[in-house]
């Protein structure tokens, strides 16, 4: 098979400085579009002064749905280790169900998928998807108030899935099981009673267990093979990057995790006869134990990490930057301190929406790019079934004049079942941007704090970097006008 990265490599183009060449160039066009970025705003590469990357599911790729799996049965043998009942355990994960960014209503114990401004686009309880009327009763306005954070929590990143199907497991135990009495906001075994809002403590708590103790990492070194994609294209992309910019490694895992991850992608890449790197040569800097979000903010402690052992030197770091060398915690403000860039020089690639993308961006005016590894699914889906989703638009030629009248209804039957077959191509709770025509909560975040998206951090290689990524000319940007214009043009290239 040819290689990608040479296929795609073209003389640089200098889109912005020369307005005789199209930032639409051919070389987009000709690319697969699982390889494609996609742009909200434009971003001219060849500004781009600094890459910051994140580490876990932006660098490191992990292998789905067995990543997935393994925290799944992590998380479900540690709540029947704190007194679950043992029947969880005839529980495993199933990729099919979970979406992310469904958000868990902690009264009521149901999981939403809902859109930008909090109205419902469907609604589970366990398995078991609820009905219009059913919705109603809980939620009469068809509406939750997501703002309410303390009742309603949002299932942003990937290391959620397991834990989204985990509530679906719980609901459907309880439920099922004579031994508890179903009310509305938990349930009751004899004098005991077990709320939706306990459950979801419980298992917030034993998913901070699982990542805290080590015992996830742990699992996950000792099979590496098994659960990291490592992508001989990522030495690649490093290297061209360090040769135009400054580059930076900012991760809220610790040193060590990171270390063994980012040796197994860098240094021992499978038929290379390339000399060995290592890994901290990548990078001008590195820095561990971000504690993202609060990297964006305030921050914490700058401290040096003493590579040999994998401690922390005692003591806040004040010194320059000095290469080679691991720091832990500190803030974006400290990063560029140390790098002597602007927060707006910089693009920083992550796949976490709040903490890596939403906060570098509200908080510090950074270019952002946000990996979306469901993205590969979604396009497939969206092109393979497209042509029927859009039949019902044929009918966009007839004006006031025409005295043709098509039958509205069974158009929209029509509509609501393409768009049902659709969702369900995604798997069982539907595509994660959409609903036929309308975005989700998820897809509006993306679209307001991603300057680009796509699908793995590595598309980047099929980009110049003097690239113009120029995102569509729109007259105003109603978030849902805005998706359809997007995903329609995008598509269309
Ligand atoms: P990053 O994406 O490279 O910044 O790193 C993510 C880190 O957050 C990893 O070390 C994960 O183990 C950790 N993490 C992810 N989700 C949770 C959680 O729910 N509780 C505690 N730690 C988490
Ligand atoms: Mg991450």
């Amino acid at each position: 098979m040819e290689d990608p990265i040479w296929s795609a490599r073209g003389q640089p183009i200098k889109s912005d400085t020369d307005p005789s060449v199209s930032p639409d160039v051919s070389l987009v066009k000709s690319k697969d579009h699982q390889h494609k970025v996609f742009v909200n705003r434009s971003v001219t590469l060849e500004n781009i002064k600094c890459y910051g990357f994140d580490m876990d599911y932006t660098l490191a790729a992990y292998k789905s749905p067995d990543y997935e799996s393994l925290g799944f049965e992590l998380l479900r043998d540690r709540l029947v280790s704190i007194g679950y009942p043992h029947e969880l355990l005839r529980y495993s994960y199933d990729p099919t169900f979970p979406t992310r960014g469904l958000v868990f209503d902690t009264m009521f114990g149901n999981l939403l998928k809902v859109d930008s401004n909090g109205n419902i686009m469907l609604c589970t309880h366990g398995f078991t998807f609820l009905k219009k009327e059913k919705i109603q009763e809980y939620y009469p306005n068809n509406f939750i108030q997501k703002s309410d954070t303390d009742r309603f929590y949002i299932l942003n990143t990937l290391f959620n899935l397991s834990e989204t199907y985990l509530y679906g497991c719980l609901v459907d135990l309880f439920n099922g099981c004579s031994r508890y009495v179903n009310c509305q906001k938990g349930y009751k075994y004899g004098d005991l009673f077990t709320s939706f809002r306990s459950m979801f403590q419980d298992v917030r708590d034993a998913m901070d267990y699982v990542h805290e103790s080590g015992s996830l990492k742990e699992r996950t070194l000792k099979n590496l093979d098994k659960y990291v994609i490592r992508d001989p294209n990522l030495p690649v992309l490093l290297t061209r990057i360090k040769q135009v910019s400054k580059v930076f490694l900012a991760t809220n895992s610790d040193y060590t995790y990171t270390e063994a991850i980012m040796k197994y992608l860098l240094e021992t890449p499978p038929c290379t006869k390339r000399p060995k790197t290592q890994w901290r040569a990548y990078f001008d800097l590195v820095v561990v134990d971000t504690r993202k979000p609060l990297f964006f903010a305030e921050g914490t402690v700058l401290r040096q990490v003493d590579t040999n052992t994998g401690k922390l030197r005692i003591g806040t770091y004040t010194g320059d930057l000095q290469h080679g060398t691991v720091y832990s915690g500190g803030s974006s403000d400290i990063v560029c301190d140390l790098l002597d860039v602007k927060g707006k020089d910089i693009l920083y690639v992550g796949d976490h929406i709040f903490g890596d993308i939403l906060k570098s961006k509200k908080r510090q005016g950074w270019k952002t790019f946000m990996v979306v590894p469901e993205l590969s699914r979604e396009l497939q889906v969206w092109k393979d079934m497209r042509c029927k989703y859009e039949w019902g638009l044929e009918n966009v030629h007839l004006d006031s004049s025409s005295p043709e009248c098509p039958e509205i209804h069974a158009i929209q039957t029509r509509m609501k079942m393409v768009t049902y077959r659709m969702d369900m191509s995604y798997g069982k709770m539907g595509s994660l941007l959409r609903s036929g025509s309308r975005q989700t909560l998820f897809a509006s975040q993306l679209m307001r704090y991603a300057d680009l998206y796509s699908s793995n951090c590595i598309n980047l290689l099929y980009y110049p970097f003097s690239y113009l990524f120029r995102a569509t000319p729109t007259l105003v940007s109603p978030t849902s006008d805005r998706e359809n214009t997007t995903w329609t043009l995008e598509m269309g290239q």
